[in-house]
């Protein structure tokens, strides 16, 4: 029998994770505080009720995807939160960006109250969520990775078990940091190449073919020309808006925090991105940090 799952948070990415788990069979109960997006869910198939508790109690996997890692801890805690209302036993599948020490925190909760829980993070943004094409990073014990890989393979297109409890959150975190310090780095690189004379397209050519090909150059390549596809081509519009970035590298900074560990670039990476989200570039690409680099350079 196909699974019931209550779906907490149908924003910008649960709105089409939802919608793809309907395609695939599964029944879902449907919960969030925006008006708007109960009624996109249940034009999209998911079965909207009044209240998280309520989905949750009628669920066999509660799957959360909420802003930060407050908001889970405040959803799944309390006489009327997820975790009391949850049949004993129920899986929980974490998919919101959050702290490591809160998806152990979370994990911890759930344990303590008879239930399971995998943390399983997701990176491809709204494009891959809508194409069900998400990376998913998972963390947990095997038997649960293995069943939650069933209902996660309906969203995403590769699921990786990356270890433990918060292992997924570890291997997002990790990852954008990578994301984030490459992008500043080519950025620079662009920006040095223009004030030595060299076009973007010169650079691009050779750097996309030689070892400073990344994801960040022949990806999301942030000057426009070289990439058509890429933000830059189009005022910067995202992509993964530079509030996303922040978020993640304010993550990661956290971490570093916690773990004693010396990641120069990493640390400067997430001042950066903080200042540039500050403003209007919150709203924009996160390549859009090329802008800034170029405003720098002319003082
Ligand atoms: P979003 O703000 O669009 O959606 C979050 C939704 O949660 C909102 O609709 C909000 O109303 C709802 N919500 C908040 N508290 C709630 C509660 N107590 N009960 C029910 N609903 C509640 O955010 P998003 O862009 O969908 O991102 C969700 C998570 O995925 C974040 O952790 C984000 O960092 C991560 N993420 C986002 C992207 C992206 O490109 N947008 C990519 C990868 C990962």
């Amino acid at each position: 029998m196909a699974k019931t799952i209550a779906f907490i948070g149908l924003g910008h990415m649960g709105s089409p994770m939802a919608r793809n788990l309907v395609a695939a069979g599964y029944t879902v109960l449907g919960f969030d505080l925006v008006p708007a997006a109960l009624d996109q869910a249940r034009a999209d198939g998911v079965t909207v009720v009044a209240t998280g508790a309520e989905a949750a109690a009628a669920a066999d996997v509660v799957l959360t995807m909420l802003p930060a890692g407050e908001h889970v801890l405040a959803a799944y805690q309390g006489a009327d939160g997820l975790i009391a209302a949850a049949k004993p036993g129920t899986l929980f599948i974490e998919s919101s960006t959050i702290a490591v020490d809160d998806a152990h925190a979370a994990h911890a909760l759930l344990l303590a109250a008879g239930h399971r829980g995998i943390d399983a993070p997701v990176s491809g943004g709204v494009v891959g969520a809508e194409a069900a094409s998400l990376t998913i990073m998972v963390g947990g014990e095997e038997a649960d990775f293995t069943e939650a890989s069933k209902i996660l393979q309906a969203v995403g297109k590769r699921v990786v078990h990356c270890g433990g409890p918060g292992a997924g959150q570890a291997a997002k975190v990790c990852n954008n940091m990578i994301l984030g310090v490459s992008m500043i780095a080519v950025s620079e690189a662009f920006v040095l190449g223009e004030a030595l004379g060299l076009t973007n397209q010169a650079l691009f050519d050779v750097a996309a073919n030689a070892s400073g090909q990344c994801w960040a150059l022949t990806t999301n390549c942030p000057v426009p020309g070289p990439v058509p596809t890429s933000p830059a081509n189009n005022d910067y519009r995202p992509g993964f808006a530079g509030a996303l970035m922040a978020k993640d590298l304010g993550l990661a900074a956290r971490a570093l925090e916690q773990t004693g560990v010396a990641a120069d670039l990493g640390s400067r990476a997430e001042e950066l991105y903080r200042r540039f989200a500050s403003g209007p570039g919150a709203d924009e690409d996160f390549s859009a940090i090329i802008n800034v680099i170029r405003e720098n350079s002319r003082r």
